[in-house]
């Protein structure tokens, strides 16, 4: 696939690859871990930077690996500026969200880690922002049941899984809104919008893809290869 590069829009889409990968076992950081002969971390921009809403990604790289994912994306040309993550997630966030360009008023954060997650979903999310919205998330219903167990193995309770959703990335937001939410974090959360329903403000949902899907273990790369091999991710 080419990247389609834009230099127009409205959007700033910031990638926080900065993280270790602990759980796909022994190796490099997560988002340089190769998929059919590419780092997460290529797969991911591509589809990102097909998205003629996008004008600047900034990623979020491993503080050692800056020099190599800066040589590993130049293929991007400047549209992707390259700093260093920090010790969570959310550290990683906030300096990519320093880095970029302060007119952009629409901005995502998208992990590396679902690097097929397809252009059209970046432009979903990116015009329920553009049309309203403070803070936008992908969501899927949950399939499985969804059980609270005790540190011990004994269910305590069983929740009811209509009212559940599982939440993809990439997440939308109106600039100040995110960065308000950063100002005010008190502790480290699994994503932005957590931190925005911290604030008191409305996050809403729209469809998910599945092939937004999270590559956090050694199976889920194997079944990204597999979606990658059959043509069902652009
Ligand atoms: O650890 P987890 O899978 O929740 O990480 C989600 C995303 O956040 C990944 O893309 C990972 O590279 C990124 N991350 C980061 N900086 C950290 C930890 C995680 O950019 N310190």
């Amino acid at each position: 696939m080419t990247a389609q590069r834009s230099m127009r829009g409205d959007v700033a889409v910031l990638v926080p690859a900065a993280g270790s990968g602990v759980r796909m076992g022994p190796g490099a950081p997560k988002a340089l871990r190769h998929l059919r002969g590419e780092p997460l971390l290529v797969h991911a921009l591509r589809r990102v930077c097909a998205a003629a809403s996008v004008a600047h990604v900034v990623v979020a790289s491993p503080a050692e690996s800056v020099d190599s994912c800066t040589a590993l994306l130049a293929e991007f040309g400047p549209i992707v500026t390259i700093v260093a993550g920090g010790d969570s997630r959310q550290a990683s966030v906030a300096a990519a969200l320093a880095a970029a360009p302060d007119h952009l008023e629409i901005v995502l954060v998208h992990d590396a880690a679902r690097a097929l997650a397809p252009a059209s979903l970046v432009e979903a999310v990116a015009e329920a922002v553009r049309s309203g919205h403070d803070a936008v998330v992908p969501a899927l219903p949950v399939v499985d049941t969804i059980k609270q167990v005790s540190p011990d193995g004994r269910v305590v309770a069983t929740i009811d899984r209509s009212q559940l959703r599982a939440i993809q990335t990439p997440q939308g937001f109106r600039r100040s809104v995110l960065t308000n939410a950063h100002v005010l974090a008190a502790d480290d959360l699994t994503d932005d919008a957590g931190l925005v329903e911290r604030m008191g403000a409305d996050v809403w949902c729209i469809p998910g893809d599945p092939a937004a899907m999270k590559i956090t273990q050694p199976f889920d790369l194997a079944v990204a290869s597999l979606l990658l091999g059959s043509g069902q991710s652009d």
